[in-house]
């Protein structure tokens, strides 16, 4: 099935630029390929000229295969009064060997001639020779036009000329970007029904939410002609954000009638978007549109009556259709279904009518009221469902630790030892770390490399901490976020409880008893 609308996915581009969002290079590699298997089109994977962490992402993400999405790396035109092939930052695209690049260039003349003090002709030049050159290295490319609204209300007539310089040099696609964010949906429809009049190639869209329109702004430009839409996961960007996609995919899908993603992707909306939250250890918004834990949520005496009658009274929609799922009425189907699509993704023969399934989800329900997150935390949640589904037991178990730290003047030392169990055999091991986690880890692994030489290559690649709240008479809980890789693959476990230590050693644990369960 052909798609109408396209998805280009800049979460790990622009989306990193919005305060408190870091991703490390295996973040970006775990979103990457859950964005892939959503079934995005474009991901946009990050700028690496502006720093070595995405170079080191594309050098990565090469070695991945992606099924639906083509992997594009962000970048400028060349700079003022050097040749194009002298450009280090037009080089690095290149090094990047993936199959799309996509280059912003100016249209707005203020930006021209006050930001890089060029002359209008010069800012031509420099967008048409860039496409040009990216284009002989056969490169798809998408040309993003910068300020392509403010630019065009203050000039139109220099605005379609940068356009038509992309045009002419050979662009794949011209993506007519709301820069400051601060246009109206009939602005981004008028001009964008003018940028189609007078070119040829294909259109995108991409908006930015400063006045909370992004979404609508986006809309707008499809209506009008354009046939991509660029955003990000959560709405996540630069200052208030990027134009969300999480509401523009569902929205286009079943409002406005247009193809974008198969709907079994749709059923997955939630999943995404709550992982991508993980990931960037944000809390999931419970009052973000269609996906957020409250969206199909009913307080109201009378609307909880209405809903148990007719649940159209106050439901724009089925939320099961996007993976969410009303709350109040008492019914676990939209979470049954998650979880038996979840367990396939990982391997398991679960359908609806497996006898286990219903043990397997009241666990689940149990220890996310304890506060796990299984959204990023497959392994885990792979361990649960194994214990359940094949009564097996974890090929080893932590008998004890111990764990100290000491400062000798201005040298902090961490000692950790653990006591595991193993085919019926005992072994203790000493370690020491950069920290008490690091120092476990170490020590742990000690202690099972005997065993299970596979687990040599398995490193702890990122530790994140989630204190949650408190309810009432209990001690804050502490959730811990391990993600771990061994060269191939990357993989996330989770442990909750009172203390830091115990939660990291849960997670650990887990991601160790994954990667064996893996083989
Ligand atoms: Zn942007």
């Amino acid at each position: 099935m052909k798609s109408e609308i396209e998805i280009y996915d800049t979460t790990l581009r622009d989306g990193s630029q919005g305060e408190g969002i870091n991703f490390s290079v295996i973040d970006k590699l775990r979103i990457a390929e859950k964005l892939d298997a959503f079934g995005v089109h474009y991901i946009e994977g990050g700028w690496p000229g502006s720093n070595p962490k995405d170079i080191e992402f594309f050098a990565e993400a090469r070695r991945k295969k992606f099924r639906n999405a083509r992997l594009a790396a962000f970048g400028s035109t060349r700079r003022k009064g050097i040749a194009v092939e002298k450009d280090d930052q037009v080089r690095l695209l290149l090094e990047a060997e993936t199959p799309v690049i996509t280059i912003y260039g100016k249209t707005w003349l203020l930006h021209v001639k006050e930001v890089l003090r060029a002359t209008p002709d010069e800012n031509l030049g420099m967008i048409g020779d860039t496409i040009r050159f990216l284009k002989d290295n056969g490169r798809f490319v998408i040309y993003d036009a910068e300020h392509a609204f403010d630019g065009y209300k203050h000039d139109p007539e220099y605005a379609l000329a940068t356009w038509q310089a992309a045009e002419k040099a050979g662009a794949d696609l011209i993506a007519l970007c709301d820069t400051n964010g601060g246009s109206l949906p009939a602005e981004i429809s008028a001009i964008t029904a003018g940028a189609r009049r007078n070119l040829i190639v294909k259109l995108g869209i991409h908006t930015h939410n400063d006045i909370g329109l992004g979404v609508a702004n986006a809309l707008a430009g499809l209506d009008a002609g354009a046939m991509h839409v660029q955003g990000t996961i959560n709405g996540y960007g630069e200052r208030t954000g990027n134009c969300n996609l999480t509401s523009v995919i569902p929205t286009l899908a079943l409002k406005v009638g247009k193809r974008c993603l198969p709907d079994s992707a749709l059923r997955k909306l939630k999943e995404v978007s709550q992982f991508v939250d993980e990931i960037a250890n944000i809390r999931h918004d419970p009052r973000q549109p269609w996906v957020g834990e409250a969206a199909f949520a009913h307080k109201g005496g009378t609307h909880v009556n209405a809903v148990q009658k007719v649940v159209q009274s106050y439901e724009h929609i089925d939320p099961a259709r996007i993976g969410n799922a009303r709350r109040v009425l008492v019914s676990d189907l939209a979470g049954r279904s998650n979880i038996v699509m979840k367990a396939h993704e990982l391997g398991f023969d679960l359908g609806n009518d497996t006898p286990e399934l219903r043990e397997i989800l009241s666990r689940i329900k149990k220890l996310e009221h304890e506060g796990y997150e299984f959204e990023a935390a497959e392994g885990s949640l792979a361990l649960v469902i194994r214990k359940i589904l094949k009564h097996q037991e974890a090929p080893f178990k932590i008998e004890g630790f111990h764990v100290s730290i000491r400062r000798d003047r201005s040298i902090a030392v961490c000692q950790a030892s653990v006591k595991v169990l193993v085919d019926g055999v005992t072994e203790h091991t000493i370690a020491e770390g950069d920290g008490p986690v690091n120092a476990l880890d170490q020590a742990l692994r000690n202690a099972l490399v005997n065993f299970y030489p596979q687990l040599k290559k398995v490193r702890l690649a990122d530790y994140k901490v989630r204190i949650l709240d408190s309810t009432s008479g209990t001690s804050a809980r502490t959730r811990v976020l391990i993600e771990s890789t061994d060269g191939k693959e990357e993989w996330g476990t989770v442990g909750v409880h009172d203390n830091i230590i115990e939660a990291s050693l849960q997670a650990l644990s887990d991601s160790l008893e994954y990667r064996l369960m893996k083989k």
